[in-house]
């Protein structure tokens, strides 16, 4: 069986592709992409993204056709998935987290751990900053019984790259992954803000800081400057953590230039407030990120589960559908109040 999918379809951006080798490969399915990114200004397979396909053949030991830098066709006929010792750059500073994130899922399901080193953008504006993989994404997957554990060795932004990250991928072990509901976050135990900063001036991180602290309430020892090594720069991130009984959540908000340091801040407190009022579990990322290995779980135990979210982008409604395509799973959505609710369950 060979799936076709045309891939300027919903959201129509590289998360379909990644979504595909993913569930390619834990299923032995083939997959036939075409039209990649089509409606984007620079359409077809960036750099970024080609390292997915590469990470992906290398995993999987997989034949593909179109595997070339502006290609809008991929044929992917993936092998058994190994686990090994990776290192994959992904070039300049596309992102090592989306690279991960489509190979970790057929990793996860193998008998032994694997280690795989990543170089290029460990915080790249449009995709997960590690921190981000690490307090919130990690922790939901240790409820479906798989790990992944995070060493950055070395931070990389936008454009310049160079960052270094290591991870071990656990695999989820004979019964494989168990879903679980995710329908409450908890009362609020902790929270802190970090502006992490490389050949940039300081005073950006103390007014960014400063911002977060009067609209959170935070004090003093609430808001954390980081001086990164300049040449681990250019570059600032702002990062809000907040950690609820149940689960915890990471948002961002990069510096840029000509933009204030306290717009910046205003940006990341936005985006706070906004996931608070929702009184749902997940935020917008995590909602979308949240689908592919709950439907592994929920296929492999061919129990339903459900999660809540303050948000379903266009990217959540495009990734259930991609899923959908590989596996016998359906992802059904309501609005509930403020919030989102989702359910996946055996089709
Ligand atoms: P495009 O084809 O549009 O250039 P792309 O390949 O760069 O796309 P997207 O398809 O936009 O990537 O997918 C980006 C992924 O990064 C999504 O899963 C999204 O949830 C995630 N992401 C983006 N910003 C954040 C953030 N601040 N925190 C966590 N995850 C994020």
């Amino acid at each position: 069986m060979l799936i076709d999918i045309d891939a300027s379809q919903g959201e129509g951006g590289g998360q379909i592709l990644r979504t595909s080798l993913a569930l390619s490969m834990c299923t032995g399915t083939p997959v036939q992409l075409s039209n990649i990114r089509a409606r984007r200004p620079k359409p077809g397979l960036m750099r970024q993204h080609l390292a997915c396909v590469q990470a992906a053949m290398a995993v999987s030991g997989a034949r593909a056709s179109g595997a070339e830098l502006g290609s809008q066709q991929l044929l992917f006929e993936p092998g058994p998935p190994r686990a090994g010792d990776y290192r994959f750059s992904v070039g300049s500073a596309g992102s090592c987290t989306l690279v991960l994130q489509t190979i970790w899922p057929a990793l996860l399901q193998l008998d032994a751990p694997s280690r795989v080193e990543l170089s290029g953008g460990t915080h790249n504006p449009m995709a997960p900053p590690v921190d981000f993989i690490e307090r919130a994404y990690a922790p939901l997957l240790r409820r479906l019984g798989t790990d992944v554990e995070l060493v950055l060795r070395r931070h990389g932004f936008y454009p310049a790259g160079g960052g270094e990250l290591l991870a071990t991928v656990h695999p989820a072990g004979p019964q494989g992954l168990q879903p679980v509901d995710v329908l409450e976050r908890g009362a609020l135990r902790r929270g802190h803000a970090e502006s992490l900063i490389a050949a940039v001036p300081y005073n950006v991180a103390e007014r960014e800081l400063a911002v977060v602290g009067r609209a959170m309430g935070w004090a003093e020892t609430q808001l954390k400057p980081r001086q990164l090594a300049p040449q681990e720069g250019p570059g600032n991130v702002l990062l809000a953590t907040l950690e609820y009984e149940q689960l915890s959540e990471v948002f961002v908000s990069f510096g840029e230039k000509m933009l204030r340091a306290e717009q910046v801040a205003q940006r990341l407190v936005a985006d706070v407030r906004r996931y608070q009022a929702s009184g749902a579990a997940l935020g917008e990322h995590l909602a979308d990120q949240w689908a592919l290995p709950l439907a592994l779980a929920v296929h492999r135990s061919g129990r339903a589960a459900r999660y809540t979210c303050s948000e379903l982008t266009d990217h959540a409604h495009t990734n259930f559908r991609v899923i959908e395509r590989f596996l016998p799973v359906r992802f059904t959505t309501e609005a509930a109040g403020s919030a989102q609710s989702v359910m996946a369950q055996p089709a």
